[in-house]
């Protein structure tokens, strides 16, 4: 039984790990998953190639990835500037920035799951390139590249496509993670992220896969029951300082780690994927280390776990389950696809009919 506080040493609060709670008795909603028959190719699907987007613009006939600017940014330079100032201490600026959305894969019915290691590989690339182009321009302090997968977070298009903010300022949780991770630095000398891979290291039960350069984990100070952090092994600021061969080992261990997620309940995993990447404020961001963070809002089969008086109320998590527990079961899962394993079946199966 795990029923402690843990403290999240980037955020720099406690998490409260109740995990003889998970089985308590529930009578609420729980998400259907997904139908699993999906067309490669949907006429209406403003992400596919080649189709009219609402705005009227056509998308390119691509074949690997393809990126636009978003139809409806959330920040743009078409935001107003000429603001009416609020009364009192309240103060507004205009919403500046750069949204822009980038498509994985022109088929639509592939998941970043599925995609090939060398077609992840090559959307890294892409970010990469994205971010580099982005975090230079002018009135840019971050950019926050970021995936949603899944009806459980509300996105009802499963197009693999994901979005990326450049604005002018920084997101209020890489915001803290930066201050922590320089204090850190200034204090001790280390490198904040590096303490906790060797802790995880010296630990070992939540770690989930790894090779050379890179490595997946469920963090001791989870707050989701499946978060699990992505990490190039070497410290870097962004994902843009990556060499080609740690692009490559990064982009194998996010494909294993995808395949095992969907292969534990054997539905696509819906997750929320954010790459924590320094800000691009023009200071010194030498202590951050760049990684990954999924945050799947389900902890059951087709369960979800609600934000609620302890998250949304209070502000800290409330976790129903152990880091340790969840990451045992990604780390016995297959690392071959289960819609892969069948179509191998299915192939098998009619070559047998046919023999
Ligand atoms: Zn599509
Ligand atoms: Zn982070």
């Amino acid at each position: 039984m795990t029923w402690e506080e843990r403290w999240h040493p980037l955020r720099e609060e406690w998490v409260i790990v109740a995990a003889h709670r998970q089985d308590r008795p529930w009578n609420g909603q729980t998400v259907r998953p997904q139908p699993t028959e999906i067309p490669p190719y949907v006429a209406d699907c403003y992400l596919c190639p080649s189709n009219t987007r609402i705005s009227g613009k056509q998308n390119d006939h691509y074949s690997s990835t393809f990126i636009f600017d978003n139809d409806h940014p959330c920040v743009g330079a078409d935001a107003p500037v000429d603001l009416l100032q609020p009364k009192g201490l309240y103060r507004n600026r205009p919403a500046q920035g750069i949204a822009r959305v980038v498509c994985y894969s022109p088929l639509h019915n592939l998941s970043l799951a599925e995609l090939q290691v060398c077609e992840i590989q090559n959307l890294l690339q892409v970010w990469q390139e994205q971010y580099v182009d982005l975090a230079s321009r002018p009135g840019i302090s971050h950019v926050l590249i970021f995936e949603n997968n899944g009806e459980a977070v509300g996105v009802s298009n499963p197009h693999p496509h994901c979005q990326i903010y450049a604005t002018n300022f920084v997101f209020k949780t890489i915001e803290t993670e930066s201050r922590v991770c320089e204090q850190y630095l200034h204090d001790t000398g280390r490198i904040l992220f590096q303490d906790i891979l060797t802790a995880e290291r010296d630990d070992g039960r939540r770690i989930i896969c790894e090779n050379d350069s890179a490595i997946a984990f469920i963090p001791y100070f989870a707050r989701y029951a499946y978060e699990v952090f992505l990490a190039p092994k070497q410290s870097h600021s962004s994902l843009a300082a990556l060499a080609n061969s740690e692009l490559r080992d990064f982009a194998e261990t996010l494909k294993c780690l995808l395949v095992r997620l969907d292969n534990l309940w054997r539905m696509p995993f819906p997750y929320v994927m954010a790459l924590h990447q320094a800000p691009a404020d023009g200071r010194d961001h030498s202590g951050f280390h760049f990684h990954i963070e999924l945050h799947p809002p389900l902890r059951r089969p087709n369960l979800l776990k609600y934000l609620a008086g302890p998250e949304v109320g209070g502000g800290n998590f409330l976790s129903d389950t152990a880091p340790e527990e969840k990451a045992a079961e990604l780390r016995t899962q297959s690392e071959v696809h289960y819609k892969t394993k069948t179509q191998l079946h299915e192939t098998k199966g009619e070559s047998r009919k046919t023999a």
